[in-house]
């Protein structure tokens, strides 16, 4: 290319990739991409497949949001950049002003406050009810409901959602369901396959996996993800090319893992329902041998030290998240459900003594025997 230095520093160091056949996918991190003459720039707007803006699409956030739907069994999916991104844009795709929404009272925290302290401030209500008992959620459908709302494993009390039952209700009641399908996985539930018409996963927990990135994916009904995939677009909500090839990365032993954690939360699950320093072990023991799902909650026998507790846990850390690889615990009543009223918080059994374990892939035998010695070490 003939030019001066200041134009050649620009141009000479772009190298084409077209036929490049690398191994895995290349992160095209770029803003924008570039067309030939004007008949394919055409071709963009006539739906042919290229790419235009990565606002709009991205090679890397595609195969996320691909990838998902494929495991769930579902028609289409979309990513976000986070969690809430995604569940926003899932129930904007069904939701808009003068809505109802009937969504369960045990939701993850921060879907609590998205549906409450924002979508009221666009005019979509919520009634947050017990899902417990389905009646309850009967009761709750209004002239104006459009969507029913819950998760297919509740945090932190691992409640397992009688999933066939909800989407039994929605369809009778002609309303769509979204079901949160963070905690579960689709190694243990697709929830798509079952009826559900959107499925949405905050994918820094196990999608990802290694607690290195923030990204979520709503998978369902192809209708319903070109809405969601609108409301990504138009909100700016879309996800950044790097954490998405990161999010597949990760995605690619999801297998692996949830069958490690959720043999290793079972073994634990197991071990410390016969242990005289726990009071109560929530895990959803009746769902498989091998366990179902990574997380363990219990709640501490009133004779032990909370505070020691946490003290004494050697390797694992205090981390107010989940899903990682390593063994984590978290302490809801603090973090997770501390806004939540003080009436709330014990009508559902979120204590001080309350500990959230997320089991991680270490061998199980040492996650057992750390856990015992931090018992032992904070009994009175
Ligand atoms: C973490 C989490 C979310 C929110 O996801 P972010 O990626 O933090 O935005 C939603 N639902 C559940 C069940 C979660 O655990």
């Amino acid at each position: 290319m003939a030019g001066n230095f200041e134009t050649e520093v620009l141009h000479s160091a772009h190298k084409k990739t077209q036929g490049i056949k690398s191994k895995v996918t290349p992160i095209y991190q770029t803003s924008a991409f570039t067309f030939n003459d004007l008949d394919e720039l055409e071709g963009f707007y006539q739906g042919e497949g290229n790419y235009l803006y990565s606002r709009v699409g991205n090679p890397n956030t595609d195969e996320l949001g691909q990838s998902v739907a494929a495991l769930e069994q579902a028609e289409d999916g979309v990513a976000a950049s986070s969690g809430l991104a995604a569940i926003l844009a899932g129930v904007l795709a069904v939701a808009k002003n003068g809505d109802h929404i009937v969504a369960a009272d045990d939701v993850y925290g921060g879907s609590f406050h998205l549906l409450k302290a924002e979508l009221e401030r666009f005019g979509i209500e919520t009634s947050f009810v017990s899902f417990s008992e389905l009646s309850n959620v009967e009761a709750a459908i209004k002239e104006n409901t459009r969507l029913l709302y819950t998760e297919s494993i509740t945090n932190p009390l691992l409640r397992v959602e009688k999933l066939e039952e909800v989407i039994g209700l929605a369809k009778n009641s002609n309303l769509v369901v979204l079901i949160d399908n963070t905690f579960a996985t689709p190694l243990h539930v697709r929830p798509y396959t079952l009826g559900a018409d959107l499925v949405v996963h905050s994918a820094t927990k196990y999608i990802c996996g290694h607690s290195d990135v923030t990204s979520g994916v709503v998978v369902g009904r192809k209708d319903l993800i070109s809405e969601a995939r609108a409301r990504i677009v138009n909100l700016g909500a879309n996800l950044s090319p790097f954490e998405a090839w990161l999010t597949c990365r990760g995605l690619k032993t999801l297998a692996l893992r949830i069958k490690a954690q959720s043999e290793n939360a079972r073994l634990l699950a197991d071990s410390l329902r016969g242990n005289k320093d726990v009071a109560k072990v929530y895990y959803p023991f009746e769902k498989g041998e091998k366990g179902y799902g990574a997380i363990v909650t219990i709640e501490l026998a009133e004779h032990v030290d909370t505070d020691l507790f946490f003290k004494s846990l050697g390797w694992v850390k205090i981390v107010p998240t989940l899903a990682g690889v390593e063994t984590t615990v978290s302490h809801p009543l603090k973090t997770s459900h501390r806004a939540l009223p003080t009436e709330a918080q014990a009508e559902l059994g979120i204590t001080y003594g309350l500990v959230r374990i997320s089991v991680g892939i270490e061998h199980g035998n040492d996650i057992v025997k750390q856990f015992e010695a931090a018992l032992t070490a904070a009994s009175k």
